[in-house]
């Protein structure tokens, strides 16, 4: 409230985002944290879930490897070859996992024939990620900075999406053989990182070592059901049970937290003054970031986390895993983004309070201020996107895609309203909202939303 616009935010991804700064109120809000004794993570980021290390039903703690894979990468001196969105996840598993957070490599405990595993895999979510490997904690560490290693070499535009399948396949590999204890010096000049051996998996390839006489590249698989479809990964390891809501209650052997988001990730800073003032009264001992634009309040009775999520309903927070806010992605948007076109949020709020009955699990909606797309760089079911003819609809693509119509800004939400009427009039029995958006059309539906 002294330094930025008093908005404070929390992402998707659980980082805390402090708005409106100036470059000189930036380094007072800086010396301040650093007075309050707050520890900012710089380098690469290496992400463990919310409750990681105290839930009893997490399959391990994930602090010890990520701790280990943090210290690796600085050994490697890759922090400033990196691109600053480069980043890890290690999955410990438990009530709150990281599913829905995408990273450049991302390591998920499971249970295995060999007992607790890592799975290895890269460039997305626990969905879309590319499963290469599991292995134990010490391999799961060298793939990841190997990982990063041929990312660097690609410069700090890139990101472990652009390797390529032969990168991929000696990753994959890598387990299959004897690591060496010291990875090897990558020449930065050299290009892409290969094989160099059956028995080094990463290291210095000289362009001579790919003309005729030489060994051939070994094969190595790469299993793309491996981890992600088939519900048994590589080694044994059994699925893990589909992500939770950080929203909501949780026993944690003893005592309770309890989870609640902001409204589109955004809140006036005095709301969480209010609300962290609550909750030290009911003897909280810690607030934790979460992914899902959320907040959790450790070491909790049951009773106090009932009254706590009480004061943060009265306050506006989001306290109900089905609250239609849930459903939506909104950016911050006019008057808080210089770019933004359209008053996303409040667009959002209109929306979610007159479609609440129809917000069911299968619909994602995107009100982003310009093409920009930050809220949610993926494609929703439908995006209203600002931009100087208004406010458009892009049906089932992403704010980047070509509006099929458009309403002026201030009157968006009625034009989603009139979708959403069509909806409820039109829906099947036991049907889902995406599944009669489809039905529709994008022509029905760009037609439901210009039409006045
Ligand atoms: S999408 Fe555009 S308007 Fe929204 S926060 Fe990003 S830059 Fe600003």
């Amino acid at each position: 409230m002294r330094h930025g616009n008093g908005i404070m935010e929390v992402t998707a991804r659980g980082s805390l985002q402090i708005r409106g700064l100036t470059v000189d109120s930036a380094r007072l809000l800086a010396a301040e944290v650093d007075a309050l004794g707050i520890a900012v993570r710089s380098g690469v980021p290496v992400e463990i879930g919310p409750l990681a290390g105290i839930d009893p039903q997490e399959i391990a703690d994930p602090r010890p490897l990520a701790e280990r894979i943090r210290a690796a990468i600085e050994e490697a001196g890759l922090t400033a070859r990196l691109g600053p969105k480069v980043s890890v996840v290690v999955d410990g598993g438990g009530q709150l996992t990281m599913d829905a957070v995408t990273a450049d490599v991302r390591l998920s405990a499971v249970w295995a024939t060999a007992g607790i595993q890592w799975n290895v895999s890269v460039a997305g979510d626990a969905r879309s990620a590319k499963s290469l490997a599991t292995v134990d904690a010490d391999t799961a560490r060298d793939i990841t900075v190997a990982a990063l290693r041929m990312v660097a070499e690609k410069g700090r535009e890139a990101y472990t999406r652009d390797l390529t399948e032969r990168q991929l396949a000696s990753l994959s590999g890598w387990h299959s053989f004897a690591p060496p204890s010291v990875l090897p010096d990558i020449s930065p000049t050299r290009g892409e990182i290969e094989l160099s051996s059956p028995l080094s998996p990463i290291g210095k390839v000289e362009p001579s070592a790919k003309v005729a006489g030489m060994a051939p590249w070994p094969k190595l698989p790469i299993s793309p059901l491996v981890g992600e479809m088939s519900g048994r990964t590589e080694g044994g390891a059994v699925e893990r049970q589909p992500p939770r809501s950080p929203i909501g209650i949780f026993d944690l052997s003893g005592y309770h937290a309890l989870g609640i988001a902001l409204p589109f990730g955004s809140m006036p800073a005095q709301n969480l003054i209010d609300l962290a003032k609550e909750a030290s009264e009911f003897d909280t001992t810690e607030i934790r970031l979460a992914p899902g634009r959320s907040l959790l309040f450790l070491d909790l009775t049951p009773s106090a986390c009932t009254s706590l999520q009480a004061s943060a309903a009265a306050l506006g927070f989001v306290t109900l895993p089905t609250d239609p806010r849930t459903r939506i992605a909104a950016c911050p948007g006019t008057p808080a983004c210089a770019s933004g076109r359209i008053a996303t949020r409040a667009i959002a709020e209109t929306i979610a309070t007159e479609g609440a009955d129809l917000f069911d699990a299968s619909l994602t909606l995107h009100i982003s201020g310009c093409a920009k797309g930050c809220a949610h760089p993926g494609a929703a079911a439908l995006t209203l996107v600002g931009d100087e003819n208004g406010a458009g609809l892009v049906v089932d693509g992403t704010a980047k895609a070509l509006p099929a119509g458009y309403r002026p800004g201030y009157d968006a939400a009625r034009g989603v309203g009139g979708i959403l009427a069509a909806v409820r009039a039109q829906r099947h029995s036991g049907e889902t909202v995406a599944a009669c958006l489809a039905r529709l059309g994008a022509a029905g539906i760009a037609e439901l939303y210009r039409w006045d």
